[in-house]
């Protein structure tokens, strides 16, 4: 089982050449082993994005890379011309635990039919029945028969009753990480936070790869806290400020994120990686990388370093 997402921020590509940087990612994973594949990325182009007319797809097969990037090319309406200047494109091998493997029970999991928020997941949910009943007891209906759909859902369920409209994507996802119990590491997309990316993992592994041909503002990301008890503002809004967390590299600056179970998917693209520990949660907003952690005290833990693979 293996995750592999990319972040292009202000790096034209084209659908095809995301694709391709998708699928090469799952094929440097595969010797994880894995018996079904799985893509998400955005549908329509980049115009009907910023119309609101956003919407994912979602192409997800039960069997090898090779037969997802057969599936990849069969679909008829996906223009693959068509260029991103800003996108993320998520993907996914399975190693099924809950659920047989079946093109449904693959990955992404999604919140809703509209592909609100779509999730891919390495690891097991151990509460997943208890966040279930939950969720159906409050109308949310249920596709599959994995653990991880019930964190797709809970995603929206928290969104839905949100207070305000600021709640930035990781506070909704650090949300999702103190209802969950067992081990993930996560990779979330959602139609509300075009081209950014929130991703989390405890007890299984997680890194990212950071490409940027300007030259890094730091070596470190101190990691944010957060207490629960603050004030709304602290608590929903990501900082922006220097002060607040370390948010890497400068604005409007083209960069590129990888994120992966393993190096090995990374290596090609950038020797420039951060391994994330249990309980971060790491988002890309606006092109820059901030990392966050809600428990424990700010002494306990040192800046994230970002390390030159050789
Ligand atoms: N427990 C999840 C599932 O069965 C994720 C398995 C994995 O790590 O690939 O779908």
């Amino acid at each position: 089982c293996g995750i592999f997402a990319y972040l292009n921020y202000h790096v034209p590509r084209t659908r095809r050449e995301i694709l391709e940087i998708l699928l090469k990612g799952l094929r440097r994973l595969e010797y994880r082993g894995y018996d079904s594949a799985g893509v998400g990325i955005d549908r329509g182009n980049e115009k009907e994005w910023e119309s609101n007319a956003k919407s994912i797809q979602l192409i997800k097969q039960r069997g090898k890379v090779k037969v997802l990037d057969e599936e990849i090319h069969k679909q008829q309406d996906l223009d693959m011309d068509v260029e991103f200047d800003v996108h993320l494109g998520i993907a996914h091998t399975r190693w099924a635990t809950h659920g047989v493997p079946s093109p449904l029970n693959s990955h992404p999991h999604r919140s809703d039919k509209n592909n609100e928020f779509i999730v891919i997941h390495n690891g097991i949910i151990t509460n997943y029945k208890d966040l279930k009943k939950f969720l159906e007891s409050k109308g949310y209906e249920f596709e599959s028969e994995t653990d991880t759909e019930t964190i797709a859902k809970l995603v929206k369920y928290i969104y839905d009753n949100r207070e305000g409209d600021e709640v930035s994507f990781a506070t909704l996802v650090e949300q999702v990480t103190q209802q969950l119990e067992g081990a993930f590491a996560l990779v979330f997309k959602s139609v509300h936070y075009p081209g950014e990316a929130v991703v989390t993992r405890r007890g299984s592994p997680l890194l990212i790869g950071v490409r940027s041909d300007h030259k890094l503002s730091t070596d470190h990301i101190p990691v944010l806290y957060r207490s629960a008890g603050k004030d709304k503002k602290t608590c929903t809004a990501l900082p922006r400020t220097d002060q607040d967390t370390c948010l890497f590299p400068v604005d409007e600056k083209a960069v590129e994120y990888y994120f992966a179970s393993d190096a090995s998917a990374v290596i090609e693209h950038t020797n420039r990686v951060i391994f994330l520990e249990d309980d971060d949660v790491a988002a890309v907003m606006d092109g820059r990388l901030s990392i966050h952690r809600i428990k424990r005290n700010i002494g306990d833990y040192p800046a994230r370093a970002i390390q030159t693979l050789q």
